[in-house]
């Protein structure tokens, strides 16, 4: 099937099945927003939750934190974002549709690795490259992706809706510090919302103006960067395949000088295999002691750490894991959507793991009209649902309709109550991905379950 069919069949089963709606639906939607239904909430929670387990709690060296969207502007201007957080724009000179220069040019085939504007605007006059409308382009210039905000009612002072997640941090690393005495390295971590004003949002939850970033600012003796960069190089790589996303559709991708931030010896781009192309997943950072250092010229406040050991007082360096929650999901379904035919049927189902599946278990009653089966089927679901917490029941249409409607959506496990189950206390439980049918005692459920 054509890359461009499975993303339409992607988007159009997260919006039938209640995962992914456009933004302000109702009204022709917005841009680059998209909003999470009933089960989408769930993937993107059990998602986070995953996230948050493997990188902050279960760690001894990790803290986590939840910092405000909005922060004063000064913060933007130390790290350097309100000089420079910026794409390069072109304009279609007769719609006025503004396009990111670069991508115009990698479309063209042209190779876009450290282009500056000047040399942008070259390319696209000397070959004579028009907007995908057809018509001449402007020159290229920056445009600036924060979203500019007013705070205070009378003459507020501006600030900026957060680009990324990772200042709240750094602001708050002196903060984590006299509260807790960390020894190096340690690092802060949070999940959080960031909004980019991109100029052209694409591919779905790929390219969005609102979305989620998980991000760690791990800080660490200058001396150590290497060995704690490939550590989290690798604890990235591990999560990403505990989440279900396809390692084989996974890749790194070495940035090279020019294209590196001038305070980074290394960053890695984690890419993935979307339909629509290789692009970055998630991103891994040696940020050098950059960060603490434009805040302590910014603010004033001294952000070196003191050693109590050695004595030696200098600013951490930092390593920097970000990744973003809705390129996760997206890349979870990309991995798990599968179509194949089962006793003789074409199916779609969703291969996701146990731990993020947003139900784990739908638990059916053969009949509705039959009071004894009800009965006995809400026993099975409210003692599976007090333990999985998440099981649906559907008593709804012929039980071959109903598995369909579960493979949909991912469900691991379909357990339906018949007239057998009255008599001797046992149950048929269907496996999502061989359809395979097992019959088990209801006391035996649970465990059954979680075990496989
Ligand atoms: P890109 O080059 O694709 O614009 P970036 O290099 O600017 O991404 P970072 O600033 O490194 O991205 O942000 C960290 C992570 O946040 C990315 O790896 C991605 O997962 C996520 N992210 C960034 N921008 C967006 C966006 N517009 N929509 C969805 N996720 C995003």
């Amino acid at each position: 099937m054509a890359n461009s069919e499975i993303m339409k069949d992607i988007v159009s089963l997260a919006k039938r099945r209640g995962f992914i709606y456009q933004g302000s639906d109702i009204y022709q939607g917005l841009a680059g927003t998209y909003d999470y239904g009933p089960l989408g909430v769930l993937l993107k929670n059990n998602i986070k939750n995953s996230w948050w387990q493997d990188f902050v709690t279960d760690r001894e060296d990790m803290y986590g934190l939840d910092a405000s969207i909005l922060m004063n502007a000064k913060v933007w201007q130390s790290s350097g974002h309100v000089a420079g957080f910026s794409d390069p724009l072109v304009e279609d000179l007769k719609t006025k549709k503004r396009f990111r220069a670069d991508h115009l040019l990698e479309e063209a085939g042209f190779p876009v690795e450290g282009l500056n504007l000047t040399q942008m605007t070259e390319i696209i006059q000397s070959n004579n490259i028009k907007s995908p409308d057809g018509n001449p382009l402007s020159e290229a210039r920056q445009f600036n992706m924060m979203f500019e905000t007013a705070v205070g009612a009378v003459d507020g002072d501006i600030s900026y809706l957060r680009p990324e997640t990772a200042q709240g941090i750094f602001v708050n690393f002196k903060n984590v510090v006299d509260s807790f005495h960390p020894k190096l390295p340690f690092g802060i971590g949070q999940i959080g919302k960031a909004f980019r004003n991109e100029i052209t949002p694409r591919d779905f939850l790929f390219r969005v103006r609102e979305f989620e970033q998980m991000e760690v600012e791990y800080f660490v003796h200058p001396d150590s960067w290497q060995i704690n960069f490939t550590m989290w190089q690798e604890v990235i790589k591990v999560w990403a395949g505990k989440i279900g996303i396809d390692l084989n559709k996974l890749s790194e991708l070495e940035i090279g000088e020019e294209d590196r931030a001038h305070y980074s010896q290394r960053t890695i781009d984690f890419q993935f295999e979307y339909p629509f192309g290789v692009k970055e997943l998630f991103g891994l950072a040696y940020r050098g002691n950059y960060d603490l250092t434009k805040h302590t010229e910014g603010s004033g406040v001294d952000l070196a750490y003191l050693d109590q050991e050695t004595g030696e007082k200098f600013i951490p360096h930092v390593i920097e894991p970000s990744l973003g929650v809705d390129r996760a999901v997206l890349s979870v379904l990309v991995s798990s959507y599968r179509e194949d035919d089962l006793g003789g049927d074409k199916r779609v189902y969703l291969d996701l793991p146990f731990l993020v599946a947003p139900i784990k278990v739908a638990v059916f009653p053969l009949l509705k009209n039959k009071p004894q089966l009800i009965e006995k089927g809400r026993q099975v679901f409210s003692d599976l649902k007090s333990e999985l917490s998440f099981v649906m029941w559907d008593d709804n249409g012929n039980i071959g309709k109903r598995y369909r409607r579960q493979d949909e959506i991912g469900t691991p496990y379909c357990v339906t109550i018949d007239f057998d189950t009255l008599e001797d206390n046992t149950v048929t439980v269907r496996q999502r991905n061989t359809g395979e049918q097992k019959r088990i005692a209801i006391s035996e459920l649970l465990s059954y379950i979680k075990n496989n």
